[in-house]
């Protein structure tokens, strides 16, 4: 397990990434790129472009892509981490380094709800937020960025708590309905108290996850309007199709599809989402770690079962994951945009896949072989020791 600081690279540090076989941008309007070559400075996006178009001059390192496809850092919309990489949901370590071999280069917490003896009076709630989000600004497992400070709503709390825990620095509201505030009327209020004072928020959707938390139908998603309609397929129990199709079509808020969820109700909000033209809000979550543990593949999983099963381009279904929830949640990264963070995933079609290509193996269902993970221009991973292995791999060659 690598407990690390922030890293800070050199000043003007470049990383030049060249051979690029394919790009892959994170935009739905347009999923792929015709360049072969990245240029990296202070951890930033600097160039996009042909090799030939491209300031190669004075590169610290250079990465060798070897023809495969790079594309944005994995962003994991829905986690459940309590103190560094360690879970007490399952009681393991290590879960983050995990899903960095899954590609996932940025988490954000849906709450620190499996802190032991979670505290759920307003003070307590308030500075266990806190206390998360500095802990987790101050130290990124294995470089993930994991945004965290969630804190679960409950009675009691009014205007000033909200303001002041913006104040203190948090930006997100853990998941509403898991706190002791499950009607309409009460969330929307705190919803918009939070929004007011630039805080995002999301809500639990579906039947009770575990024992001791409760149904939320569409009837208390649609009133709390929170800005990300957390686990629209269900954390694990969904709700029915036609309160789904609901979400979909009087909503403008985020779908959230999360691994730990029906696969069918994944499916059913992908198909309506598509038709409706609404492609743009679905984003991806695992809901991990959780009664069925923590998924290390779990957002490529997802991808996978959506391109394959659910029938859409794998360099769309990308977008999912990276640029869709970017700009949902308002990140610098997720895109391969010049001045977005390099956070980028190297990947190949898995060896022996039926598929010749990365986009077709995925299309056929299998899972990508990544080769290489990087955050803000530093390498945090080569080969995944968690995907099957990929058919060529990135070559540092300096
Ligand atoms: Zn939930």
């Amino acid at each position: 397990m690598a407990h690390e600081e922030t890293a800070k690279p050199g000043a003007g540090a470049r990383l030049l990434i060249r051979n690029i076989g394919l790009l892959l941008s994170g935009d739905l309007r347009q999923p792929i790129l015709d360049a072969d070559t990245v240029l990296v400075k202070d951890g930033k996006i600097a160039a996009i472009g042909r090799e030939k178009d491209v300031d190669t001059e004075g590169a610290a390192r250079v990465i060798d892509a070897n023809g495969t496809t790079l594309a944005p850092g994995l962003i994991d919309s829905h986690v459940h981490p309590v103190a560094g990489d360690w879970t007490p949901r399952q009681n393991q370590i290590g879960w983050i380094d995990s899903c960095l071999h899954g590609g996932v280069t940025t988490m954000i917490s849906a709450g620190e709800v499996h802190m032991p003896g979670r505290p759920k009076d307003v003070v307590g709630l308030k500075a266990m937020a806190i206390t998360a989000q500095r802990a987790f600004a101050a130290l990124r497992p294995s470089g993930v960025k994991v945004l965290a400070g969630a804190p679960v709503i409950e009675h009691g709390m009014v205007e000033e708590d909200f303001r002041s825990l913006a104040e203190a620095g948090v930006r997100l509201l853990g998941e509403v309905g898991l706190g002791s505030v499950k009607d309409g009327p009460t969330a929307r209020q705190m919803v918009a108290w939070a929004r007011k004072h630039g805080m995002q928020s999301t809500i639990h959707t579906g039947g009770p996850s575990i024992p001791g938390s409760s149904l939320i139908d569409k009837d208390v998603v649609l009133a709390a309007d929170a800005d990300v309609i957390g686990h629209v397929n269900g954390g694990h129990t969904a709700l029915p199709d036609g309160q789904i199709r609901s979400l979909c079509e009087e909503s403008t808020r985020a779908l959230e599809i999360v691994h730990n969820g029906n696969e069918r109700a994944a499916l059913f909000t992908l198909r309506t989402a598509s038709e409706l033209k609404q492609l743009h809000r679905i984003i991806l979550g695992t809901d991990a770690p959780a009664g069925s543990g923590v998924q290390p593949l779990g957002i490529i999983r997802v991808i996978a079962a959506l391109s394959s099963v659910g029938e859409i381009p794998t360099e769309v279904a990308f977008c999912f994951a990276t640029g869709n929830t970017a700009r949902m949640r308002n990140l610098d990264s997720g895109l391969i945009e010049v001045g977005r963070a390099a956070d980028f995933v190297f990947m190949d079609a898995a060896q022996h896949s039926a598929g010749k290509t990365l986009l077709e193996s995925v299309r056929l269902g299998d899972l990508p072989g990544i080769g290489m993970v990087v955050i803000d221009g530093e390498i945090r991973s080569e080969r995944s020791r968690n995907t099957p292995p990929a058919t060529r791999l990135p070559k540092i060659v300096k």
